[in-house]
This record gives structure tokens, C-alpha cells and sequence, in this order.
């Protein structure tokens, strides 16, 4: 399977990668060869997951993982997690697809003492913390593609304009040194990705969260976290 090291290389130095291009060449290797790779995707919630599976879907077989351990309360991450889980099942009934699903055990106490260790408690979203907890993710992520066989592993988190995807690639490409496995670059939000993401939002009405995920965040945007974990118990009871 194509690393995507030989597409980078052939690019001048310090020149800024558009992921979403050498995606499409990727793609288009694999049609002229006529395979099929399989990917093992990232994914933090629903949303981000919608078009990236919609586009790949067409050229690949796709697992999402659920891995997010940074994500609290507990509750709340249940519920993510269900809300994706269900938004496969019915992206695979309405589209054929058969889009597999995975998840990570949670473990808040590996991301806390990540965030402790490196004193990241205070940066601001999309500072130094978010850079360790993209690492932390895209890690579990190789891991698993590992030691499962699949062909690439990526995140679906290039989807959203709040992340900087530049560096979700970068992180990728470098732990794709470490580990026996294929990085698959993206930069979903291009082509219209992010806009039809939030019209599948709306077609399969699903859940949109207001936080991105970890405790520090929540506290810092002033989102009333026992609110939260009221709601989401209330959905998961309902389920
Ligand atoms: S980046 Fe935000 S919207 Fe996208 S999957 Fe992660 S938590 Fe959800
Ligand atoms: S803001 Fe989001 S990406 Fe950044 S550390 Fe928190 S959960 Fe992770």
C-alpha cells in the first residue's frame, strides 16, 4: 500500500501541504491499481465522522475508532460514543455501506496525567494540550491499525475548521515513523466537506456537542459541566 511519504517528497521543502490533494492522489493510485485499502478512522463524536465517511466510503473499507479518553464527564462520553455507534448503523442502512465500528476503553486517568505531567492544565484551546491530546488519540489509533492490519489509520478531526489540521497531519505523519503502519492524510473540510457535514448532521439528526471534549476546555468556554452530565444520563436512560 502507497506510504504517502513517497507523494511528500516530491514536494519542495517548506512548501505548505494541501492534505486534502495528496489525499485525492492517494485515491487515485488506488483506483488505477484497482484495491481497496482498508482504514481505521478516528473519530471524537458524530459530526466530524459524517462527510469523511461519506467521501471514503467510495474507495476504501472504513472502522471508525472511538477513542477519547480526554473526554469528561464520563457520561458525556458515553453518550458520544452511542451517538456514533448509532450514526453507523444508520449510515450503513440508508447507504449500503458497511462501515465497521470500534472503541477504546476509557481511560480519563491516562489523558489526566498526560495533561499533569506536562503541566498543560492552563494552555488555551488549541495551544500545547491539544497538540499532546491529538498525539495521545492518533497513537491509540496506530496502535490499533497495527494490530488489527489495517492498511491506513486517520482522523476524521480534519473536518472541523476549530482544529488545525496542518498539525493533525504532521502528528500523523510522525507516528506513522514509529509504528509499521500508513498515515491516510485529509483535510476533510475542503470541497464543501464541513457544510455537508452539518447538512448530514441535520439528515440523520444527530447530537452536537458544545465543548470539544476535555475538562480544562469545558471550564474555560464556561460550559456548566453538571448540566451536561445531567443531560447525558437522561439520553442514556432513554436509549
Ligand atoms: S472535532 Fe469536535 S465536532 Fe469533530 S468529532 Fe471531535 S468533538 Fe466532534
Ligand atoms: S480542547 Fe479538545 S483537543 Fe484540546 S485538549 Fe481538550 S479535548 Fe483535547
Amino acid at each position: 500500500m502507497q506510504n504517502v511519504e513517497e507523494i511528500l517528497n516530491k514536494k519542495q521543502p517548506n512548501q505548505k501541504v494541501n492534505y486534502d490533494r495528496i489525499l485525492q492522489k492517494l485515491v487515485a493510485n488506488w483506483e488505477a491499481e484497482t484495491t481497496r485499502p482498508s482504514i481505521l478512522l478516528h473519530s471524537c463524536c458524530a459530526p466530524c465522522s459524517t462527510y469523511s465517511l461519506e467521501y471514503l466510503v467510495e474507495y476504501a473499507d472504513v472502522t471508525i475508532l472511538f477513542a477519547n479518553s480526554n473526554i469528561h464527564p464520563e457520561s458525556e462520553y458515553r453518550r458520544r460514543e452511542l451517538v456514533q455507534k448509532e450514526f453507523v448503523e444508520e449510515f450503513n442502512k440508508r447507504t449500503g455501506s458497511t462501515v465497521g465500528f470500534m472503541s477504546s476503553p476509557y481511560e480519563p486517568n491516562e489523558f489526566m496525567r498526560m495533561v499533569g505531567a506536562k503541566q498543560l492544565q492552563n494552555e488555551a484551546e488549541g495551544g500545547k494540550r491539544c497538540t499532546a491530546c491529538f498525539q495521545m488519540r492518533l497513537d491509540i489509533v496506530a496502535e490499533k491499525a497495527l494490530e488489527f492490519g489495517f492498511d491506513y489509520f486517520g482522523s476524521a478531526l480534519t473536518l472541523s475548521p476549530k482544529k488545525n489540521s496542518q498539525l493533525i497531519n504532521e502528528i500523523g505523519l510522525d507516528i506513522q515513523k514509529i509504528y509499521d503502519v500508513n498515515y491516510l492524510p485529509s483535510d476533510f473540510k475542503k470541497n464543501n466537506g464541513y457544510k455537508r457535514s452539518i447538512d448530514m448532521c441535520n439528515e440523520y439528526d444527530i447530537y452536537r456537542q458544545c465543548y470539544c471534549g476535555c475538562v480544562f476546555a469545558a471550564r474555560q468556554q464556561g460550559v456548566d459541566l453538571k448540566e451536561t452530565d445531567r443531560a447525558a444520563k437522561l439520553f442514556l436512560a432513554k436509549k
